[in-house]
């Protein structure tokens, strides 16, 4: 792609073409502004340098070589890439009058490129840092044969037709615009109903498992975040203190340090171990606009947020219950596909050796003694202690990171934590801390992928439409509606002056899952008509047997 670039604009200088986990891309420095429709041009040229089927030939220079070779051509990129490498010997792979940097390894010949597809085209800063130059990135996709590409274009479609943002704007559930700045959601009406529905499913789950529920303010004295050590390892992630009469006040990026305040609030002793405390909390992070993305990486955001003190006795049990009531959160939402990570210590870490190993030890152990299947991830601990992450898999099973329980030695160490043992001597409790859906923004954005918009029954704004088939319907749709609303259903009644056959289109382009139409036989009748969001016509029936239906699905979060 890159030689069929510089051949078609001869001008263009380049920076860096690496392969990605979905295929590959290349920013190019490019005199050109390149769209889309510029992509078939560069396809045929890739088309004509492929039928050549002409070698790539491996070639090593010492670096000064490299650079005078690369200096000469003007691909200042190149250079600039090279003074910043260590290594005496470089490698560049060449194909006809091709040259590019490169540590290999290659395919043997362009020949062997057997199906590809140029995707898009993106702005990208130069290193991803927005004080450099904005380049033009190509997106592509490889395989070894037409069959593997098409059912991967396949797949890049169903990921477009369930995009959360273009769901979340259709199905009017939430908005991020300018005005308010970027990374911040506004929930919609409609979406702000699903959210009160997650949070108390949350509060009430929690509440049975044995949490305390917390809530704490947004902003806390600086001094505070000083003595947790955020000022000094999280800075680049918080936003400017605020002066509040001539104290310094900054805006919350965890919530960790009021749990602890709350903790401490009480002595506690060895009895009143573990303590659960459970919030949604709300904290704000520095994120640079150039990763912002939908309700995916936000500013403001809400954790399903816990922490609990125990002594290291009942780690594993607790890492225990955590893990049960994890999967079990996770299920409820429709994800019951998940891939598990033990991240051990890091290189930098604070706690013993022998504190690591036992925690590390204890996560283990609970992993092991669940059955479930994990992977270590060596060295990617926190620096404060081990943790499990689960990344749960969607419907087309690409994978998010949701779920995290980390061990931390530091924080009750650094904000002096204790409780009091049998023998009335103070101890150093150990503190996990625990997120099941990561964030509320952010779990939503991934709820309305898996389910494409079309959320089930318990979940969904508007579970139950009434439509009218004529002004003559009205007052008996009224009834059935209020009769469904006592039962605490979410219901619309659609009583517009237009065909049903419209309102049917409209509450399935908002994917109402059900839809009752109301019209002579139904009023006559005391009945109604039903139809489900697929298409499926259930059809006549008492009002008593539509409730039962919608009361069983709900109960059982189907
Ligand atoms: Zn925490």
């Amino acid at each position: 792609m890159a030689h069929a670039v510089k051949e078609l604009y001869p001008d263009v200088r380049l920076a860096i073409g690496p392969p990605t986990s979905d295929g590959f891309y290349y920013d190019f420095d490019c005199p050109k502004s390149l769209t889309n429709d510029d992509l078939p041009k560069i396809e045929e040229k890739m088309r004509e340098i492929i039928n050549a089927d002409r070698p790539f030939v491996r070639k090593e220079l010492s670096r000064e070589e490299a650079v005078t070779f690369f200096r000469k051509r003007c691909e200042s990129y190149k250079v600039e890439l090279l003074e910043e490498i260590e290594d005496e010997v470089v490698s560049v792979y060449e194909e006809g009058d091709f040259v590019d940097l490169c540590r290999g390894s290659h395919l043997k010949s362009t020949g062997d490129v057997k199906a590809f597809k140029l995707l898009s085209v993106a702005g990208a800063y130069w290193r991803g840092d927005e004080n450099n130059k904005m380049l033009q990135r190509i997106y592509g996709a490889a395989f070894p044969e037409e069959k593997k590409l098409n059912e991967y274009l396949d797949f890049l479609e169903e990921v477009k037709r369930r995009d959360h943002r273009r769901l979340g704007k259709e199905l009017d559930l939430y908005s991020i615009n300018d005005e308010i700045g970027a990374g911040l959601v506004l929930w919609h009406p409609r979406g702000a109903i699903i959210r009160k529905v997650i949070e108390d499913f949350w509060r009430d789950e929690h509440q049975k498992a044995g949490y305390q529920i917390l809530y704490t303010p947004h902003i806390a004295k600086l001094d505070l975040w000083k003595k947790t050590g955020h000022v000094k390892f999280y800075a680049e992630n918080m936003y400017s203190p605020m002066e509040i009469e001539g104290l310094e006040y900054e805006i919350k990026p965890m919530n960790c340090p009021f749990h602890i305040s709350i903790y401490k609030s009480h002595l506690r002793s060895y009895r009143d171990l573990p303590v659960r405390f459970a919030e949604l909390g709300t904290v704000y992070r520095h994120e640079r606009s150039g990763v912002l993305h939908g309700l995916l990486r936000v500013r403001g955001f809400t954790q399903d947020d816990a922490h609990i003190f125990c002594n290291e006795e009942q780690i594993e049990d607790e890492v225990l219950r955590v893990l049960d009531f994890t999967l079990f959160i996770l299920k409820t939402f429709g994800f019951s596909d998940y891939d598990i990570y033990l991240s051990t210590r890091p290189e930098k870490y604070v706690g013993t050796l022998d504190e690591w190993e036992r925690a590390t030890n204890a996560l283990r152990d609970a992993l092991e003694h669940k059955g479930l299947k994990y992977s270590i991830d060596p060295g990617e601990g926190v620096f404060y202690g081990p943790k499990i992450d689960i990344k749960v898999k969607d419907c087309l099973g690409r994978p998010w990171q949701c779920s995290t329980i980390q061990v931390d030695f530091n924080i009750p160490e650094r904000l002096d934590v204790t409780y009091r043992g049998s023998d009335s001597k103070a101890y150093r409790p150990i503190m996990i801390h625990r997120a099941l859906m990561g964030s509320l923004e952010r779990f939503f954005g991934i709820l309305i992928e898996h389910y494409a918009g079309a959320f089930p029954l318990w979940l969904s704004p508007v579970q139950v439409s009434i439509l009218t088939i004529s002004q003559h319907h009205v007052e008996y749709g009224m009834s059935i509606m209020e009769a469904l609303r006592r039962e605490g259903l979410r219901v619309e009644l659609d009583t517009r002056n237009e065909k049903v056959g419209y309102k049917i289109r409209e509450a399935t382009l908002l994917k109402t899952p059900y839809l009752c139409i109301i019209g002579d036989k139904e009023k006559a009748n005391n009945s109604v008509n039903v139809r489900k969001r697929g298409g499926e016509n259930i059809g006549e029936m008492s009002l008593e047997n539509l409730k039962t239906i919608l009361k069983e699905e709900i109960t059982n979060r189907r």
